[in-house]
């Protein structure tokens, strides 16, 4: 969010899956921008929409997803436009991805070698010996223990931290301008979490990667992003630098879930919810997302979409913040805190 020029800018991009006769809401008016060396967390809850986004910017998403309007500009190109052989060159090369289980994303019957050497294959010319090379400095680099072994072993023989390193590796061979992150530490025990959150954390600095990680885990958003979009019901509901966001959070569904943080101080205590459920991706939404969960609903938040109001250099999703919205003149709902606000 800061001065400069963006490697990445999603302009209000909005697309729908579709399920036999229906249309299922996956992104509403996506906007954000990614500038080099920077990072970006993208949290919220199941179903919010998060991975839909991730593989939006690529264009992996299924066939069934339909891009219904916006732009995804990447480089100085519309990803949405361009034809899938400049998408293929763009693949792997420029943005690279890492999933959440890298068991399922490594081949179970080739060497981490060969599958590392494939990658770098699918994008240059290069021999087998400058293969091994590349590969086992990358694996070196991420902190792969016996790189040159680990190079001919399969991935069964490695552990699950060993395999995400590989995966990171192997995301990275290229030099790719862009990461894209979708939960790559939860499938990992909470030291490994850290050591993988860590290494990512590293790259920005040290390749000049600008990052998008997907997380459900405000906790390692704010551990290693420069700036958070919080996302639900498919809607960008918060946008803004990361400290500011823990430290002040603008929307009440932010202040949720950093209330929900599990924290040591509570020990012994029931874990916090958010009452009530994410809309289902069919169910039609006229005002806010969020209005049927929320503590300061007053009646024009189920009437009227909010817009994004810029609040500073931040944005959210909140009538709260938009003085021409009507929020501040409504009649509270029965019982809520916006009563009181
Ligand atoms: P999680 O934290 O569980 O990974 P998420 O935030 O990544 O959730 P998405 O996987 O992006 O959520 O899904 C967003 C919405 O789109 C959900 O309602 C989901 O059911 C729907 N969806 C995702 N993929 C498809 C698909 N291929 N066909 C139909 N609907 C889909
Ligand atoms: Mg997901």
């Amino acid at each position: 969010m800061s001065a400069g020029s963006d490697l990445l800018a999603v302009d209000r991009l909005t697309l729908s899956y579709r399920v036999g006769a229906k249309k299922l809401r996956g992104l509403k008016d996506v906007s954000l921008e990614l500038k080099r060396g920077r990072i970006l967390a993208v949290v919220g809850e199941s179903g919010s929409g998060k991975s839909t986004l991730g593989f939006a910017i690529p264009r992996l998403l299924p066939g069934n997803a339909e891009v219904e309007a916006g732009e995804v500009r990447f480089a100085g190109n519309d990803l949405t436009r361009l034809g899938e052989r400049q998408m293929q060159a763009i693949r792997g090369a420029r943005i690279a991805m890492v999933f959440q289980d890298p068991l399922s994303s490594l081949h179970p019957c080739m060497t981490i070698g060969q599958q590392m050497s494939d990658a770098l294959r699918a994008h240059r010319r290069i021999g087998t010996r400058e293969c091994r090379t590349l590969a086992v400095e990358m694996l070196t680099s991420v902190g792969l223990s016996d790189p040159d072994e680990n190079f001919d072993r399969f991935p069964h023989q490695l552990s699950g931290g060993m395999r995400q390193r590989v995966m990171v590796a192997t995301a990275l061979l290229l030099r790719p301008d862009l990461l894209i992150a979708d939960e790559p530490t939860s499938a990992l025990d909470v030291v490994l979490q850290g050591q993988i959150t860590e290494l990512l954390s590293s790259f920005p600095k040290r390749f000049g990667t600008a990052i998008l990680i997907v997380t459900h885990d405000l906790g390692i958003a704010d551990g290693m992003a420069d700036d958070i979009l919080v996302l639900y019901a498919g809607e960008v509901m918060e946008y803004s630098d990361a400290p500011a966001l823990i430290s002040h959070p603008l929307h009440p569904y932010t202040e949720a879930l950093l209330a929900v943080v599990p924290s040591r101080k509570d020990r012994g205590r029931p874990l916090p919810t958010i009452p009530g459920r994410v809309p289902s991706a069919d169910e039609p939404i006229d005002g806010c997302a969020y209005a049927g969960r929320c503590a300061m609903t007053r009646s024009v938040c189920h009437g009227k979409r909010p817009g994004l109001t810029l609040v500073g250099e931040r944005r959210a999703r909140c009538h709260i913040h938009d003085p021409a919205s009507g929020w501040h003149d409504a009649p509270a709902m029965p019982g809520s805190d916006g009563a009181t606000a």
